[in-house]
This record gives structure tokens, C-alpha cells and sequence, in this order.
């Protein structure tokens, strides 16, 4: 594995010189917060980040997707994938997506995300600032992020830009990168051990003991009409999730009513209707008609029913759903030691 050294005050010509050929989508700032965005320029970057209101994944599974055009002569594909360089993702969004891919190649495979996931080179990075409800170091712990094409380590004077993939090492020529020395990985190496001593919440059960746990709560219906009381239902812990993956798929009628455009967008199953199946004549059923029902099939999604798949949980532990659900209840540190209660 190769290992350069990028000089601090070279990332902005790094990242400039990128830009001229190559979309670069990287954090930027919104307000108090940050985004994964397009950069306009390099002065927008910001590496410094703690996590983003919606993750990485909607550079590769846009919220909104054109699949195809129809009329009445026929339909034509949309949406021809553009190469793309995400810049300075975390490694719990790389574990993420790797998840991501795993479930986008299963079965049926979805030439949609993969033709963009092939066009997109991922240069991730090292978390500068933690969030306070992240909990990445407790979960998952033994499942590695492999998706990534180069990881960029901040240490003092500069990166440490570590080669995984001919994709990485094809940046390389845009920088005035040299040959890293050993303590300048030592210092990468440090650099990411203490994000992870850092991490401020905890779980303490393993993946194993959880996974069994939660699916055994799965028929006590007092633990999660007490744990959904406050659910109103948004679907924030969906769209800020970045292992949720499902869609809807609908078509966009012209006013002509004879064409249109087929296109998908992100579903998540807290929302009312997701369960909402037609039977027939007009009629529908609900079959997780409650709030309750709805957020305990996301719990044992995300702990229990795919980790035989992944090798560990659905979830990172970033904290995006946490911070994001207004009456404060979605957060797995808090469900799962419910659950581990008894
Ligand atoms: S974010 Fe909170 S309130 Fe909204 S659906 Fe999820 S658990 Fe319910
Ligand atoms: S469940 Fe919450 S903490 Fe886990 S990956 Fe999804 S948003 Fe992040």
C-alpha cells in the first residue's frame, strides 16, 4: 500500500486542479451545520466537519432519480452517470456505502446505483471533530470500510493520503505530493485510533447479543408503544440514515397525459403509508398500520434482521438520527439499552 504526504497549504491547489476536469462533491457549511455539496471551489471544503445533515450516499442514490422518458413513440434511458470525486467522507458513511452495495448488487442487481458508484472515485478522511451523538466506535466494530479509493489523514503540517485503489492513485498527479516518512504514518495511524477512543457514546453489548436481544422484544408491545410514544411519524430517521435504501418509484405525467418522466425517490418505513399495500378496487390495507409497529421494524432492521448479510449491524453509528428526530427518540444508544434493560 503506497502512502504520500500532501503539505497543508497544498490541499487548496490540490483540490482546485481537481475541480477543472471533475466534479467534486465535499462537506461545505450551511449555516450552523454541514452538507455534502458540489464544490464551487476548494475555499469551500471543509474537512473540519463533524458529520452532515444527510449523508454521501445521495451522490451516488440521489433523493430524486430520473429512470427513464416515455411517450407514445417509446421510452428513452436518463440520467447517463458523470465521473465524480466524493471528497472527504468519514469511515462509518465508507462503511455505509459499502453496505449499500452490498444490498444494490444482491439479488436484482440495480444498474442505476452501480454505474454511478463505478463513475465515482471516494477519497475518504479523518474526523477532525466528533459529534456528540455519534457512536461509531461501538457498533460494528470488526466490519472494516473497504469501498473507499484513498483515506486522507489530517496531522499536523499536512495529510496522509493512503493508496487503495488505481482510482486513488490516479489523483496523485494533480498535487505536489511526496513519498509520506514513518512517523508521518505513525501520526495518520494515532490520528485515527484517537477518533475512535473519542467517540462519545457508547453501547456496550456486542452485535451478537443485540441483534438476539432486540428480536426477542420483538412481540412485547408495552417496550415499543413506550419507546414510539413521541413518533409522529416524519421519516427523519429514514432520510438522514445513510444504510436506508429504499425508494418509490413513480411516474410524473406531461399535461399532454400521453408522456412523462418515470422517476424514483427515496421511501422510508416510519412514514404512514410505506406499508400501504393495494388490495384491489380501490381498497388498501396497512399492514404496520401503528407508529409503534413502524419503528420497530426499523430497530430490527438496522440490529438484528441484516446482520447475518453484513457480517454486523445496519448502522454506523453516526448520530444523524439522533440529532435529527425533533422529540428525541430515535436514537439506537438509547433504544437499544432500553431494550438490554429487560
Ligand atoms: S425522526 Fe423521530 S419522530 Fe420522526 S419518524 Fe423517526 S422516530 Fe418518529
Ligand atoms: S440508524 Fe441512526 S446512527 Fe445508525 S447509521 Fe442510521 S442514522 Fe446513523
Amino acid at each position: 500500500m503506497k502512502t504520500y504526504f500532501l503539505p497543508q497549504h497544498e490541499l487548496p491547489s490540490f483540490v482546485s486542479t481537481l475541480l477543472q476536469t471533475t466534479r467534486v462533491i465535499g462537506p461545505v457549511a450551511k449555516k450552523h451545520k454541514f452538507v455534502f455539496a458540489r464544490l464551487a471551489s476548494a475555499d469551500e471544503l471543509r474537512l473540519d466537519y463533524d458529520v452532515t445533515i444527510l449523508p454521501p450516499k445521495k451522490a451516488i442514490f440521489p433523493q430524486t432519480q430520473p429512470l427513464l422518458k416515455f411517450s407514445p413513440e417509446g421510452y428513452e434511458d436518463v440520467g447517463t452517470p458523470q465521473p465524480q470525486i466524493l471528497f472527504g467522507v468519514h469511515f462509518y458513511d465508507v462503511k455505509a456505502l459499502d453496505m449499500l452495495d452490498e444490498f444494490f448488487t444482491d439479488g436484482h442487481a440495480d444498474r442505476r446505483y452501480l454505474d454511478n458508484r463505478e463513475a465515482t472515485t471516494i477519497v475518504a478522511s479523518s474526523i477532525q471533530h466528533i459529534n456528540e451523538r455519534a457512536f461509531f466506535a461501538s457498533v460494528g466494530a470488526d466490519v472494516k470500510p473497504r469501498g473507499h479509493d484513498a483515506f486522507l489523514t489530517a496531522i499536523e503540517g499536512g495529510y496522509v493520503y493512503e493508496i487503495l485503489t488505481d482510482k486513488g492513485e490516479a489523483l496523485i498527479k494533480h498535487g505536489s505530493f511526496r513519498a509520506a516518512t514513518g512517523d508521518e504514518v505513525s501520526s495518520a495511524y494515532a490520528a485515527n485510533a484517537e477518533a475512535l477512543d473519542k467517540c462519545p457514546q457508547h453501547i456496550y453489548h456486542s452485535t451478537r447479543e443485540i441483534g438476539r436481544r432486540v428480536r426477542a422484544a420483538f412481540g412485547r408491545d408495552e417496550v415499543w408503544d413506550e419507546l414510539a410514544e413521541k413518533c409522529f411519524s416524519c421519516g427523519t430517521c429514514n432520510t438522514t440514515c445513510p444504510t436506508c435504501y429504499c425508494f418509490d418509484v413513480q411516474d410524473k405525467w406531461n399535461l399532454d397525459q400521453a408522456s412523462g418522466v418515470r422517476e424514483r425517490t427515496w421511501d422510508g418505513c416510519l412514514l404512514d403509508d410505506f406499508a400501504r399495500v393495494s388490495l384491489g378496487e380501490g381498497a388498501t390495507d396497512n399492514f404496520r398500520e401503528k407508529a409503534a409497529q413502524r419503528f420497530r421494524h426499523r430497530v430490527m432492521r438496522k440490529t438484528s434482521y441484516l446482520n447475518e448479510k453484513l457480517g454486523g449491524p445496519a448502522c454506523v453509528g453516526c448520530g444523524r438520527c439522533a440529532i435529527g428526530c425533533v422529540p428525541d427518540i430515535a436514537d439506537p444508544v438509547r433504544i437499544i439499552n432500553r431494550i438490554m434493560e429487560g
